[in-house]
């Protein structure tokens, strides 16, 4: 018995796989429960992951799986795939080693994959951060595929960011350079044991320090560490410079909840009330057709879109406030 909140708060795992479903269905009732949960959470660390496909992230994540409920903390995974709308059940089927742990009650594993309409993956990996948080879990792995902008933004809600490499990726190198380099908190060269690890490891490390003055400037001064996932080496290393930002983030702010929060929590309400607008608007507009018969227009030449999109937003105003006024009424 109980809300959905009660049974996420108890660790009920058929709830929090309920409710990340539907917040992966972007249904509009989870926020209800997120609300009741939200002051359940802030206690988890999150780590994001990052790099190509094949790079062996979910290699590494397990490795960290099996040292992490050795030392008896608890762990959530979300696998997050910007790149693919549909492949929910793929990602999961690729993941068939992080299955080994499914019967571990410490491992609770998903896939994050559709986008919701407004907000899309950025907004649901966050709520299912929040859900994971809730149900108790020490420790958040979000792995996600690439290096674009939408991992940026995924990332975002880590507290320490991995980017993950392999030895000879050139162009991968200069690829993340477009953005994902300031978002690094730790850079690992996974298949250390393959050729070229000298010189991936070179030019990653000048990046980051002839980066630009940004980088120079950051008290935190992200380490380049070597792994090799499949055979378990670098895997505590890896865990330790992950405890060493946690440290440096605990410290710098003087605040438990590890830091950057008023920065997160600018984005995160920020993001919210962008898109719960559009929303509203969007599900308006779309309605009562006046969207529909501003296209025509100005496919007819009555009016140019800028004058249309004026009055759309104009007529959404005006409707809001008779309904505010209809309200107090
Ligand atoms: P992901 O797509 O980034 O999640 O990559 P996977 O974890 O699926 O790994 C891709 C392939 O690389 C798999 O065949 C792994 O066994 C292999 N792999 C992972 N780590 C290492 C490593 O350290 N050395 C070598 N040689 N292969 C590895």
């Amino acid at each position: 018995m109980g809300s959905i909140a009660e049974k996420v708060i108890r660790g009920d795992i058929r709830s929090v796989a309920r409710l990340i479903r539907d917040i992966d269905d972007d249904v509009v009732e989870v926020r209800e429960t997120l609300k009741e949960l939200y002051s359940h959470t802030g206690r988890a660390y999150v780590v994001g992951i990052t790099g190509a496909p094949g790079v062996g992230k979910s290699t590494l994540v397990d490795a960290m799986i099996v040292h992490l409920r050795k030392s008896g903390k608890t762990v959530g995974v979300l696998a997050v795939d910007p790149t693919s709308p549909f492949s929910g059940g793929a990602l999961l089927g690729d993941r068939v080693r992080m299955q080994r742990h499914s019967t571990d009650p410490g491992v609770f594993i998903r896939s994050l994959a559709t986008r919701g309409q407004f907000g899309g993956l950025t907004q649901s990996t966050r709520y299912a951060i929040d859900v994971l948080d809730a149900m108790g879990k020490d420790y958040i792995i979000v792995e996600t595929v690439g290096v674009g902008q939408d991992e940026v933004d995924i990332v975002r809600a880590a507290h320490t960011t991995v980017i993950l490499v392999v030895p000879g990726m050139g162009d991968d190198i200069q690829a993340i350079k477009a953005g994902i380099l300031e978002v690094g908190d730790i850079f690992v060269i996974n298949k250390a044991d393959q050729e070229d690890v000298e010189r991936t490891e070179n030019n990653l490390k000048e990046m980051i320090h002839l980066g630009d003055k940004e980088v120079q400037e950051m008290v935190w001064e992200p380490p380049v560490i070597r792994t090799e996932a499949v055979f378990d080496k670098g895997v505590m290393e890896l865990l330790l410079e992950i405890d060493k930002h946690r440290d440096y983030l605990t410290t710098t702010t003087g605040n438990k909840g590890f830091s950057k929060k008023k920065e997160r929590i600018r984005e995160l309400l920020h993001d919210m009330v962008m898109n719960r607008l559009m929303e509203d608007f969007s599900t308006q507009m779309m309605k009562d057709d006046r969207f529909e018969q501003a296209v025509d227009s100005i496919c007819k030449g009555e009016t140019d879109p800028y004058t249309a999109c004026d009055n759309l937003i104009l007529s959404r105003k005006t409707s809001n406030e008779s309904s505010v006024r209809m309200d107090e009424r």
